[in-house]
């Protein structure tokens, strides 16, 4: 399953992992990211290596995050074409 790390020019950085949203928490020295769950206390830790790893069960259903973001970032692509202006938000892929 991939994960999906949006960062907007706002500093606002969230990961989104298997249906779930995650807010970025603190970023460790090691350059690993610590992410807590915006529905539950579920935490998060990505690594450099972009691999994830949950480290408790959610106490809820995934919601519809992956669709979510798939439009949105076919809103930004129509929308960077369109205007042929700089976007405000970065997504990467993996
Ligand atoms: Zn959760």
């Amino acid at each position: 399953m991939s994960a999906i790390f949006t960062e907007s020019t706002h500093g606002k950085r969230q990961l989104c992992y298997l249906g779930y949203r995650y807010s970025l928490k603190r970023k460790n020295q090691n350059g690993s990211e610590y992410w807590i769950c915006v529905k539950c206390q579920t935490t998060a830790t990505s690594y450099l290596d972009l691999s994830v790893i949950v480290r408790e069960d959610h106490t809820h259903l995934p919601d519809e995050t992956d669709k979510e973001v798939l439009e949105m970032r076919q809103n930004l692509k129509r929308k960077a074409i369109e205007e042929s202006s700089p976007i405000d938000l970065f997504w990467f892929i993996y």
